[in-house]
């Protein structure tokens, strides 16, 4: 596996892959890979002739009281992992290297999509995530890049961001990789206590209930954050930001389930912030959660 530091290395060895006729297939992560992350790189091995993937702790999308100075950071292990899973190339640039006269003048506007949700609990966090993945996708060039659903409000506003911009990449979405307790992978678990470990699942739990109730043919979405915030609620760790249900393609909250919805949650758990969502499908809508 080739690693470089340097934009134009990185745009150089995507272009020749292309040139050797290779689709280039594009992993964007903040480093400190677990299961989720290496489950991204499964289906860009089987689907391009060539995997890239990037590790950047990008500054720009994180607020001023949060935790880019603590953000777990592993380069050696990371790599090793990479390089294991089979990609071909990692790009790890540092942050002078991405933002050589400091925060860019010019950034991305996520839209109306990027206000709401994560974007209302961390003002300015999607512009960052857009002014980067656009900047990445810069360097890659034509491709298919590939996002977790862990990070759903994230992926729809990249898909957003793409097809608005006509950026000449693929987007593909990958279901998201759990603990066998039902916990969503992230970095950030780290940060949790073994009590707070335990808290965590409230999440999962939660969210698997109100799916279990849509199968089970509950379509208000009244009675839906009820339950996510009763169940959230009794967690004494637990302190909820949101709960959502948003139509899947436009994400827009609604309130009865129509059609394919997603019910999504955040919470601190002690002063570790964890994000969660799963899909809703009534029953005999032809599609499994
Ligand atoms: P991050 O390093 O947190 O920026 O994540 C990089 C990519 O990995 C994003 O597309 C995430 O959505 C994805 N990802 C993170 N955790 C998981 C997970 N548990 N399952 C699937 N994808 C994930």
């Amino acid at each position: 596996m080739e690693v470089t530091g340097r934009k134009e290395e990185f745009r150089l060895a995507c272009s020749s892959a292309r040139t050797e006729g290779h689709t280039v297939g594009f992993v964007p992560t903040m480093g400190s890979l677990h299961d989720g992350h290496l489950s991204l790189l499964a289906p860009a091995r089987e689907e391009c002739g060539f995997v890239a993937v990037s590790i950047f702790v990008n500054p720009l999308q994180f607020g001023p009281r949060e935790d880019l100075a603590a953000y777990p950071r592993d380069l050696d292990r990371d790599l090793a992992l990479c390089d294991k899973e089979g990609a071909d190339l990692a790009f790890t640039p540092e942050a002078e290297e991405m933002y050589p006269e400091g925060a860019p003048r010019v950034t991305i506007d996520p839209g109306p999509l990027g206000e709401r949700l994560e974007g209302a609990s961390r003002p300015g966090h999607f512009r960052g995530v857009c002014t980067v993945v656009a900047k990445m996708f810069g360097l890659v060039g034509p491709s298919r890049a590939y996002f977790g659903e862990k990070d759903a409000q994230q992926l729809a506003v990249v898909r957003r961001m793409t097809g608005d911009l006509d950026l000449p990449v693929e987007v593909v979405g990958c279901p998201t990789v759990r603990e066998p307790d039902g916990l969503a992978m992230s970095s950030r678990n780290s940060y949790l206590s073994v009590e707070e470990r335990a808290a965590a699942t409230c999440l999962y739990e939660a969210l698997a209930r109100a799916a279990w109730l849509v199968q089970g043919g509950e379509q208000d979405v009244l009675v839906l954050k009820a339950e996510l915030a009763k169940r959230i609620g009794a967690e004494p760790l637990a302190r909820i930001d949101y709960v959502a249900v948003v139509d899947e393609s436009t994400f827009e909250d609604v309130d009865r389930i129509r059609g394919p919805s997603r019910a999504l949650v955040a919470a601190r758990i002690g002063d570790t912030r964890l994000i969660d969502n799963l899909p809703l499908r009534a029953a005999g809508s032809g599609e499994n959660p």
